[in-house]
């Protein structure tokens, strides 16, 4: 398994690998693996002739004042990681290599990235698409692999995909939890004992929420309510939002019918997670 770090090497490299008809799989990643990520891999493994996973921790994508600083790294574990499951190449950039002096241009994404996360942080998709859209340019893979975890970001780089006539698929994974159903997160390091203890008010308000719609319950505040009502159990959790929206383009519903979704964001203590569940209602 190689490692490579210059995006023209990275490029030459990938530019030969489809040329020999070979199908690549794309896993962009900011490295602190864990079984979420791992779940991408073994699916991008499964589908193409090769993957490659990118390790970067994209400091356009983070705000003044987030977690840039003291984002979990740990290059020497995500390798050996990599190298279990089978994974052909590691792109791993350094900052001024993907975002050399004179850097300027950048991919504004539309509406969807107004809402939910794109409120809570207005700067952060502008660099997730940015990035992205560079890595696909870089890495010209047939397929990139992406988490339901990231609901927002999977609409929009979808989005992104299509306006600018990106050549790839996207596919998305499903949320890899924990046995009592916190959603894996390399943020999750972040939490004290007590606070792990209550970041599960995310999964239960959102498996309330379901469980009302599953009841035939339809009206939208009444199903807020029930799952706001959840973090009282919870006192460490403090919810941001909570959404039920339209799962095709994240617009807040009244009432819930076809297909639907729930969003939470909750902060514990400094650590600010997200979850969200699909419901066929
Ligand atoms: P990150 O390293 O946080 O940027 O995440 C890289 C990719 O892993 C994104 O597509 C995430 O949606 C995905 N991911 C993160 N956590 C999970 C999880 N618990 N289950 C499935 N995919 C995940």
């Amino acid at each position: 398994m190689k490692v490579i770090k210059c995006p023209k090497k990275m490029h030459k490299i990938s530019s030969e690998l489809s040329l020999s008809g070979k199908k690549i799989g794309f896993v962009p990643t900011m490295g602190a693996l864990h079984k979420g990520h791992l779940s991408l891999i073994k699916k991008s493994v499964s589908l193409c002739d090769e993957t490659i996973v990118s390790i970067f921790v994209n400091p356009t994508q983070f705000a003044k004042g987030e977690d840039l600083a003291c984002y979990p790294r740990n290059f020497k574990e995500d390798k050996t990681l990599c190298r279990q499951e089978d994974v052909s190449l590691i792109f791993h950039p350094s900052s001024s290599a993907m975002y050399p002096n004179g850097f300027q241009s950048t991919v504004f994404p539309g509406k969807l990235a107004t809402v939910l996360e794109g409120k809570a942080r207005p700067s952060h998709f502008a660099g997730v698409a940015t990035v992205c859209c560079k890595l696909f340019n870089i890495v010209n893979p047939s397929i990139a692999f992406f988490g339901q975890k990231d609901y927002q970001q999977f609409l929009i780089l979808k989005q992104m995909v299509f306006d600018l006539n990106l050549p790839l698929k996207l596919f998305m994974c499903p949320i890899v939890r924990e046995k009592d159903g916190l959603a894996l997160s390399s943020r999750n390091k972040y939490l004290s004992k007590s606070e792990r203890a209550d970041a599960l008010a995310l999964f239960s308000a959102l498996s309330a929420g379901k469980k009302l719609i599953f009841s035939g319950e339809r009206n939208v505040s009444k199903i807020k309510n029930s799952m706001n009502s959840v973090f009282s159990d919870f006192p460490l959790a403090k919810p941001e939002y909570i959404e039920v929206a339209d799962s095709d383009n994240l617009s807040p519903v009244k009432k819930c019918s076809g297909k639907t979704i729930l969003l939470v964001s909750a902060k514990l203590g400094k650590t600010r997670l997200i979850d969200n569940m699909l419901v066929k209602a």
